[in-house]
């Protein structure tokens, strides 16, 4: 393409509210195959809302729920937002705050560790499972379940469930008429990944992909010679946009997402993704 078509691009994207950071992204956007959607927070709205608590050891629900809400209030994950609303008002404060990203968080709750997290988290921290515990999240189905552990026990679960964009099915259908092929890529579990999945028509699931994996995702993809575009929203994506032919990241996202990507979708809509596509399409010719 001449660099004037790559100039007029550029500006006909930014009137489309697709922030191209340069005129290579341009070129990246005609050239790929694949697109992988983070869940959470990409071809989900990321506003979630506890739907059921469960409590396994001597502590009631309300318990649970304040422990861990005292935890998250000083997280920003979506799960976290979820789990401070319900939790109520006057939460305890925690001390010595550690996110564990793409995992859980944790801290000390009156003095006592609080761990908020997936079930592989609890593991990696030495902490049993117990087995009626690992039954209530097979149970879930569509939600998404955290455990909650208290003095090294795990004392209760709190399953939360997002929203899928209202956009999003037809963007995937869009995707899928351009020829691409769609991929969803998430931290959380098969069975929430899938129900998403299908609900959106995203074909391939990769499911359980901690943040530091994400990027081995999109290199094996790109490795198998698929050229590919990633799409998130989240801090954990930075690195996974960042290994992408083509990083693209939602424009209510984090700064770190905005900072890896070579494209910001400032619509916060995920029609923005084949807009993009056709217009790259259109201005520089199809090579597809
Ligand atoms: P995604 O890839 O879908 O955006 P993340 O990688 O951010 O999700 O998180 C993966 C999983 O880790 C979540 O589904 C959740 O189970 C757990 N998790 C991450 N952060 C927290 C938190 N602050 N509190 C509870 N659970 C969390
Ligand atoms: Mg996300």
């Amino acid at each position: 393409a001449t660099p004037t078509a790559l100039m007029v691009g550029v500006a006909r994207a930014a009137q489309l509210g697709v922030l191209v950071k340069g005129p290579e992204a341009l070129e990246a956007t005609r050239a790929v195959d694949t697109v992988v959607l983070d869940k959470t927070g990409t071809v989900t709205t990321g506003r979630m809302s506890v739907v059921v608590t469960a409590a396994f050891g001597e502590a009631v629900d309300r318990e649970v729920l304040r422990w861990a809400g005292a935890v998250e209030a000083a997280s920003e994950h979506p799960v976290a937002s979820a789990v401070v609303a319900a939790a109520g008002d006057a939460l305890p404060t925690v001390t010595g705050f550690e996110a564990l990203v793409g995992a859980g968080a944790r801290g000390e709750v009156d003095g006592i560790p609080v761990v908020v997290g997936t079930a592989a988290l609890m593991t990696e921290l030495g902490i049993t499972v117990p087995l009626r515990a690992h039954r209530w999240l097979d149970d879930l189905a569509a939600a998404t379940g955290v455990l909650v552990a208290r003095a090294g026990e795990v004392v209760g679960g709190i399953a939360v469930r997002d929203t899928v964009r209202p956009s999003a099915a037809d963007a995937v259908a869009r995707l899928h008429a351009l020829g691409l092929k769609t991929v969803l890529l998430t931290g959380d579990g098969l069975s929430a990944a899938r129900a998403v999945a299908d609900e959106v028509g995203i074909t391939d699931v990769l499911a359980d992909v901690r943040p530091a994996d994400k990027v081995a995702a999109v290199e094996a993809l790109r490795a198998a010679g698929q050229r590919v575009a990633m799409v998130g929203d989240g801090v954990n994506d930075g690195p996974a946009l960042a290994a992408a032919d083509l990083g693209m990241a939602m424009a209510r996202g984090s700064d770190v997402a905005a900072h890896a990507a070579d494209v910001i979708l400032v619509r916060d809509d995920l029609h923005a993704v084949p807009d993009a596509v056709e217009l790259a399409n259109r201005t520089l010719g199809t090579i597809r």
